[in-house]
């Protein structure tokens, strides 16, 4: 073939293909420049392997990938000393190949073009989504070998013939489109570099850098390294310190606080996969920004949305997930049942439960310590995913309202004796509010018992969790019922009463409350001593109200209106007395339904400033 000039037509079947391509992915024009300095550091790492397996035996100087801007002249080059190509492989790659892959490529995803945008990169032929020519002058590194120049202006016609390159490597050469003027810009060009080539495994430099004198920014004789060649993922852990995960965090994320702790994930086997996880530090609950991991494939930057590799609950944390693996030219729903993404999945979700559990083994009081802190994520993924929950009902932690901190296990130990109901049921009791909710956990306390602090805004779905995986286990807010019938450690002797008088006494105490909510009169026996009218809300409908609230589609319960068991202490003297006279205007009737109201935070209003002025007149 050598130096006579060629033309010919790519072998593509559709007539012109460029200005489809540049429709299709206009949102995602700016991956050319990933693809084009991929090649170049492939050739580099290429030549690389070559001289160390003793194929190459010449000079291999210095190994860079340079990004070159004209911008006047609108002109973009990609410059490496990889091991470049002979005209025959310029055929072969970018002729047959390059080319008509792209054509295949095209019939084959049509109509789903725009959801595979920016996970699979047309390689050369991206060049053309911004350049209205693009040329090649390459000289491949086998002895004898003759320099080629390729050109081509966007129809499917080519021109190859004999180039004039003198030293090894290629030199791709773009002409900048109008309608792609934004790549002529040095600013533009940086950014894109720093987000697609930041970890690339070989140096890419553009330009010089640049310093302020006198006022003015002016260029330095030193290039201008836009990589880490070797970022920690690619080390090995035992090589590795604190520092540098640290160091490393600062580097992806210059504004975010100090992560608490980190994952190094590292196998080859049946995948391949690197990357390092990072715990943020939760500032605000909800506000978590999801988009914090970045995928990579052979450190080349390919998205930062993970949702279909990552479980749902990992993708609050942050870092890097490096695998040649995960297949990009794909369409997310594809991905999602990909086999090896599924693994790779798995894979991480075992690797985060394996963490938690060796920092809750080796470093408890740490783990207490944070526990606050990634508490939401872990109730996250215990609820979302089965098998991480079976993992970590090992390391999860309660927190009592004294501040103290129990394993699932301890906490059971711990409380059994004194909180196992006439069923055997072990029951669990927490408050929400600790501080509305005072009077009626210091009760408990009082009792005996032990109350958990469940405050986080999935407690409610985490509690109802628990008790599916606690055996015989049962859980009661703390102001659920009155203390002595939280446990009911033997059957109820209720007061005998005919239906009639149970009538009157509902009719009796419903005249004095609010309205607007649904009641359930109750007479019980609680003692002499306990106090004369408790106001409680039956558990389970109070959770389904709130996961309702939350979202959880129990629509129906969210639109009732709020539902109260109200106790009536029979042995108490003062209900005694009210039973006795059973007149809807005493005094003392309104005074002890008021009290009971107020101690849940439901008198308001005139019915306040009633109970005030009533209390005042008993008091003279
Ligand atoms: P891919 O990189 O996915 O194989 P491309 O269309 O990007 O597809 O490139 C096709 C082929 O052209 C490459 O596999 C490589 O053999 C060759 N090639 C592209 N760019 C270069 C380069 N800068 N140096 C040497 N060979 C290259």
């Amino acid at each position: 073939m050598a130096t006579k000039s060629l033309k010919g037509k790519i072998g593509v079947t559709t007539e012109n293909i460029f200005p489809v391509i540049k429709q299709f992915l206009y949102s995602d024009h700016e991956i050319f420049l990933r693809e084009l300095v991929a090649n170049a550091v492939d050739a580099t790492q290429k030549l690389k392997a070559l001289a160390s397996s003793g194929e190459f035996k010449g000079e291999l100087g210095e190994l860079k990938v340079s990004v070159e801007l004209d911008e006047k002249k609108k002109i973009l080059k990609i410059v490496d000393r990889g091991i470049g190509m002979t005209e025959d492989e310029v055929d072969r790659y970018i002729n047959q190949i390059a080319f008509s892959s792209a054509g295949e490529f095209l019939e084959k995803y049509k109509d789903q073009l725009s959801s595979i945008i920016g996970h699979f990169g047309l390689g050369f032929y991206s060049a053309f989504m911004v350049s209205k020519k693009v040329t090649i002058d390459t000289l491949s590194w086998r002895e004898d070998a003759k320099p080629v120049h390729w050109s081509c202006d966007g129809s499917p016609e080519y021109e190859m013939g004999a180039g004039k390159k003198e030293d090894r490597g290629t030199v791709i050469t773009l002409y900048l489109d109008d309608d792609s003027e934004e790549f002529a810009a040095k600013g533009r060009i940086s950014q894109l570099l720093g987000k697609y080539c930041k970890f690339m495994p070989v140096p890419v430099v553009f330009g010089k850098k640049t310093e302020w004198k006198e006022g003015k920014s002016v260029e330095t004789d030193e290039d201008n390294l836009i990589n880490n060649i070797d970022p920690i993922w690619t080390k090995a852990p035992s090589d590795l310190k604190d520092e540098d995960y640290l160091k490393f965090y600062k580097e992806l994320y210059p504004m975010e606080e100090e992560p608490m702790f980190w994952i190094h994930l590292n196998v080859d086997y049946p995948f391949n996969l690197t990357g390092v996880l990072y715990f943020p530090k939760i500032k605000e609950r909800m506000a978590i920004d999801k988009n914090k991991i970045q995928l990579y494939c052979n450190q080349m930057f390919v998205t930062d949305h993970v949702d279909n590799i990552v479980p749902d609950f990992l993708t609050l944390l942050h870092g890097v997930i490096d695998s040649p693996d995960i297949p990009l030219n794909v369409s997310r729903s594809y991905l999602q049942s990909d086999a090896n993404v599924k693994k790779i999945s798995t894979y991480i979700t075992k690797k985060v439960a394996d963490r938690l559990e060796e920092i809750f083994k080796e470093q408890r009081e740490q783990f207490e310590q944070k526990w606050d802190n990634i508490k939401l994520f872990i109730e996250y993924g215990m609820l979302s995913d089965e098998k991480f929950c079976e993992r970590a009902l090992k390391f999860a932690l309660l927190k009592n309202t004294d501040g103290k901190y129990f394993s699932l296990e301890d906490y059971r130990t711990a409380i059994e004796p004194a909180q196992t109901d006439k069923d055997k049921t072990v029951v669990y009791l927490y408050a929400t509010k600790p501080a509305e909710q005072y009077s009626w956990i210091e009760a408990a306390k009082n009792q005996g018992y032990d109350v958990l602090l469940m405050d986080c805004e999935l407690d409610s779905h985490f509690v109802g969790l628990l008790e599916s995986k606690i055996e015989h286990s049962r859980f009661a807010r703390v102001d659920s019922d009155s203390v002595g019938n939280l446990i009911p450690k033997e059957e109820k002797v209720k007061p005998e009463m005919s239906e009639d008088d149970k009538k009157a006494l509902d009719e009796l105490f419903k005249a004095v409350l609010p309205e607007g909510n649904d009641y359930m009169v109750d007479a019980q026996n609680l003692g002499e001593t306990a106090a004369p009218v408790l106001i409680t809300q039956n558990e389970f409908m109070r959770r389904y109200r709130e996961m309702s609230a939350l979202g959880g589609g129990m629509n129906f319960y969210g639109t009732m209106p709020d539902s109260y068991n109200i106790i009536v202490n029979m042995e108490n003297p003062l209900i005694a007395k009210i039973w006795g006279e059973r007149d809807k205007d005493s005094e003392l009737l309104h005074q002890v339904v008021d009290l009971a109201l107020l101690g849940n935070g439901m008198l308001k209003g005139k019915a306040l400033a009633d109970f005030i002025a009533r209390s005042e007149k008993l008091l003279k």
